[in-house]
């Protein structure tokens, strides 16, 4: 990646606030905030029309990841991905394919990985994905054990301003939900109501006109169905309580109002993925939906529109989200006697046997992968082995040709798949991790 580490990638200090003068952002004085963005910009906030609509092709997470490189404020997030981890097993760097049935995907093993689902897409990706499976679980397992109706999804929000600091809003906020949670007439309206099982709550930022609003969503794993009046006797309660601690951890200006401040309703099948960010976000990420640009875009609706615009205003704000970011746990579940997974006994399922077949179609020492690297050629290289495993080798060929990638195999485990006949590239059979 030579080119991310020029320019805009070169490491900075203390976060967003340095690397934001090589972008032409006018630094803002501490008072003013966290406020990047010019008046200019803010007004096309309030008028969407006026943003442009190519439709664009869909991004996808490989490509975001490698577009928003440059922009990456931390290391380790901008290298992940493209240098070798450390492998006790020798194995190396490979090129995996899997099929399974009309599915065919190829991706890189053996490269570093940065684990963070704040700033990189392709392990939010991952990492949600298995988290998902593991609230999903657990979701079930409740509302087979306690009732269709016996969760909530609470969401809580505060007032705030363009000029409000993301970073002090969402660690206050936690603060906040633990005084409600804490508080005897919470305790008491749980205890009547089959008592508090569990709970997870999860941070969701976005941007819009009124600067970053991070707000919180809870699910609460209560130890019986809930009725439509008991749950607005909650949201009353909450409400009242989320105030209070608003005014003591956070200040009298950030007090929400009763119609935006709390929500609670049931925890509806289709959507609660989403709201503790482990849904498709990424699809969110489509630039052709204009929908959500006017007023409030998610991180990866603002990361899309750095590749789409290439905004300093944007780049800013995802740095500064970056910066705010780190630390920020994206799932906090309940402790001790009161976590849900190890309740139901809920793990997610780590190195997961792969379904379907499999096969590594190379082995790369790190010279040779750096020279694939070097040349921008890592996806290229999946799409030929995708397509020779769907029956057209000759681009892996191409590919094979081009990068001198010879055989460097390890026997067979006997339950490996055929390979295909077409492809007539080494393959090596890979299976059991
Ligand atoms: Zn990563």
């Amino acid at each position: 990646m030579p080119a991310a580490s020029e320019g805009y990638g070169a490491p900075t200090l203390g976060g967003a606030r340095t690397s934001l003068s090589t972008l032409g952002a006018v630094p803002l004085s501490r008072s003013q905030g966290n406020s990047y963005a010019s008046p200019e910009f803010r007004n096309r906030y309030a008028n969407p029309e006026s943003w442009d609509s190519e439709p664009g092709h869909k991004l996808d997470l490989w490509e975001l990841q490698k577009a928003l490189r440059p922009y990456q404020i931390d290391a380790s997030v901008r290298d992940c991905g493209t240098e070798p981890a450390w492998n006790p097993d020798g194995l190396g760097i490979a090129l995996e394919v899997r099929r399974n049935g009309e599915h065919v995907r190829a991706s890189w093993r053996g490269l570093k990985r940065c684990d963070s689902v704040h700033a990189c897409p392709t392990c939010n990706r991952r990492i949600s994905l298995e988290r998902a499976e593991v609230l999903q679980a657990s979701v079930a397992a409740h509302r087979s054990a306690r009732g269709d109706e016996s969760l909530l999804m609470v969401t809580l929000t505060n007032a705030h301003r363009h000029d409000d600091s993301l970073a002090e809003m969402r660690r206050a906020q936690p603060r906040i939900w633990v005084y409600v949670k804490g508080h005897r007439r919470f305790r008491a309206w749980c205890k009547a109501h089959g008592g508090l099982v569990g709970q997870v709550r999860a941070t969701e930022v976005t941007h819009g006109i009124n600067g970053w609003h991070p707000h919180q969503h809870v699910l609460l794993y209560l130890g019986e169905d809930v009725s439509d009046t008991a749950r607005e006797e909650l949201e009353a309660l909450v409400f009242e309580l989320w105030c209070a601690g608003t005014i003591k951890y956070l200040g009298g200006r950030h007090l929400p109002t009763r119609e935006h401040g709390v929500d609670v309703r049931p925890c509806y099948r289709d959507t609660y993925l989403c709201k503790m960010g482990l849904g498709l976000s990424m699809e969110i990420a489509d630039p052709g939906t204009k929908s959500g640009i006017g007023l409030h875009r998610s991180i990866w609706q603002i990361a899309a529109d750095i590749v789409r615009y290439g905004r300093p205003e944007d780049i800013a704000l995802f740095q500064e989200y970056c910066a705010a970011m780190r630390g920020c746990r994206q799932l906090c579940w309940g402790r001790g006697k009161n976590d849900v997974r190890a309740i139901y006994g809920v793990t997610a399922t780590e190195h997961r046997e792969p379904e379907g077949e499999h096969w590594v179609f190379a082995s790369l020492s790190e010279f040779e992968w750096s020279r694939i690297a070097e040349a921008g050629a890592e996806r290229e290289c999946c799409r030929a082995a995708e397509e020779a495993v769907r029956g057209s080798p000759e681009r892996w060929r191409r590919v094979r040709n081009r990068f001198q990638l010879k055989s460097k195999g390890r026997a067979a485990p006997p339950r490996a798949p055929p390979l295909p006949e077409t492809a007539g590239v080494l393959t090596i059979t890979f299976g059991g991790r």
